[in-house]
């Protein structure tokens, strides 16, 4: 039996796995993952890519590649002419990107390969236990049971990314509670001549049925693709069961409530969904990511773009704790993230159930109120900017500044972007407009453009710490984080 040794080891490349190799290599660290499928998942799940992780995306150099090849939606059309804005979103992204997951989980790869992580294809996760000291994870070639043939790893920490079905959390016998909540939905290609006018994400329901049409781009023969979703209340199947052209074409010309043009139906599956959520992100020496650590339905378009940000919450710390950090920054993982992702399965959850609503005085209701609410600035500010993920904050301590816990993507600096100055990982101190540079060591700096305060920026992009540069404050949140101490700010 072969042994490895590494620092970290991931199970399963999906877009959360590929997401922490990259950023763990990209920092430095030595990083397995190990998959079980030979090749990137063709069933492309995921159609759409949020603003928030599309900032995410681009500070690892991946998004306006990913761009040039993707389609682009400025609003959500949902029902009785309610439409969610995208327009407004505080970002530089006032839209949401629409391309098949394969794409998000092929250039995510690639940045992994490129920034050094060891991606092992063809692999199966069998058996996990952890001490004191570390992880020690059992695998083999995949279908391969012959068990002389098993290879031995061993980690300081092992993140468990590897999806739904999570073998890691079953190895540890840690629950995953909650319930199917629809199941029955039909996912397809289609290739339309009359789709939505408006060219959106567009969801379209009557009492009995609802169908989703997400843009993917024009096609030679004078229509467009879309990924289709449908749903019928009347015929209820198991997974298992074929799916006829047909059930796909009628229920979403009668959800959509016109005829579409079909020219082809492509690629189709039949799933159920299911909103689950591990109780804690982390059971010693292992973190769960990803749909290993929550699943919702896909109404809303979140799992993935929640994974790819837990991926990113989690990374810089495990690199900070293998550095010299103090172990109890691996806690605010689990504190930052759980919150994040009960608030995704009550807002993808609370979405499905608006669309299914039977009972015609409910449906009267919400075809009354949504589209009002919605129409109105700050409703739908907060809507989209909570689905985008631009909304999202992390708690602060007491006595902290107001701004400790939200994102800097948007502060307007003299070196350009945010988001570029990240490519390379750590922190980074903000300065005011008129502050000269500190002398601080290796610690990046960049100076504002706007009257706002200083800012110590995590390399996730959340802000650590804001005030006056010559207070000592940012120093002491550096410290608590990385476990480095930055000289005296000296002014040059
Ligand atoms: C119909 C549908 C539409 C969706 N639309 C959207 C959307 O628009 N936007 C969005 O954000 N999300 C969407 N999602 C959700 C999204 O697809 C998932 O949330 C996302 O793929 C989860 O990523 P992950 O990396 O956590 O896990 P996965 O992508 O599931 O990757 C897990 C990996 O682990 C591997 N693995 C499992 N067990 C082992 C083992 N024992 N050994 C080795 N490897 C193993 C698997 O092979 C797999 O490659 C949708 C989902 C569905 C079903």
């Amino acid at each position: 039996m072969s042994t490895y040794e590494t620092e970290v080891l991931l199970v399963g490349a999906g877009p959360a796995g590929l997401t922490l190799a990259g950023d763990l290599a990209r920092a430095g660290r030595r990083v397995t993952v190990l998959e079980r499928w030979p090749s990137i998942n063709p069933s492309s799940r995921a159609f759409a890519t949020m603003a928030r992780t599309l900032e995410v995306l681009d500070a690892r150099g991946l998004a306006e590649d990913l761009l040039a090849h993707s389609a682009t939606t400025q609003a959500v059309n949902l029902f009785a002419g309610a439409k969610l804005d995208l327009t407004h979103l505080h970002s530089r992204y006032r839209f949401g990107m629409v391309t098949p997951q394969t794409n998000v989980d092929q250039a995510l790869e690639r940045y992994a390969t490129a920034q050094g992580a060891d991606v092992r294809r063809g692999i199966e996760v069998v058996g996990v236990t952890q001490d004191g000291d570390g992880v020690e994870v059992t695998s083999r070639t995949k279908d391969d049971d012959d068990s002389s043939h098993r290879t031995i790893w061993r980690a300081t920490y092992l993140v468990a990314a590897d999806g739904a079905h999570s073998t890691v959390r079953s190895l540890l016998n840690v629950g995953f509670p909650g319930k199917t909540v629809l199941s029955s939905v039909v996912l397809a290609d289609v290739l339309l001549t009359d789709g939505p006018r408006d060219g959106g994400l567009t969801l379209g329901s009557t009492r009995e049925e609802f169908g989703f049409l997400a843009p993917y781009g024009r096609d030679e023969r004078g229509g467009a693709w879309y990924r289709s979703m449908t749903w019928d209340r009347r015929h209820q199947l198991p997974d298992t069961e074929p799916v006829s052209e047909s059930e796909i074409v009628s229920v979403l010309e009668r959800a959509m409530g016109h005829e579409l043009g079909v020219l082809e139906v492509g690629w189709h599956s039949r799933f159920h969904s299911e909103e689950r959520q591990v109780r804690q992100y982390r059971r010693g020496r292992v973190f769960f990511v990803g749909d290993a650590a929550h699943v919702h339905s896909p109404m809303g378009g979140q799992g993935m773009n929640t994974g790819i940000q837990d991926a990113a919450n989690l990374a810089w710390k495990i690199d900070a704790v293998l550095g010299g950090a103090n172990a109890e920054i691996l806690e605010s993982y689990h504190a930052e993230r759980h919150p994040i992702g009960r608030r995704v399965l009550r807002q993808s959850g609370l979405m499905m159930r608006s669309v299914v609503l039977h009972p015609r005085p409910a449906r009267w209701l919400r075809d009354r109120i949504a589209p009002r609410a919605l129409a109105r600035p700050w409703i739908r500010d907060a809507i989209a900017g909570s689905f985008t993920g631009t909304a999202l904050r992390y708690a602060r301590a007491r006595g902290e500044h107001p701004l400790v816990g939200t994102r800097a993507t948007e502060v307007p600096l003299v070196e350009g972007r945010l988001t570029e100055l990240q490519r390379r990982p750590g922190f980074l101190l903000v300065r005011e407009r008129d502050r000269a540079p500190l002398i601080i060591g290796a610690l990046a700096q960049a100076r504002r453009t706007d009257d706002g305060p200083a800012l110590l920026v995590r390399p996730d992009g959340y802000i650590a710490w804001a005030g006056p540069s010559d207070d000592d404050g940012w120093r002491a949140a550096l410290a608590r984080w990385t476990g480095t101490k930055a000289h005296q700010p000296t002014a040059t």
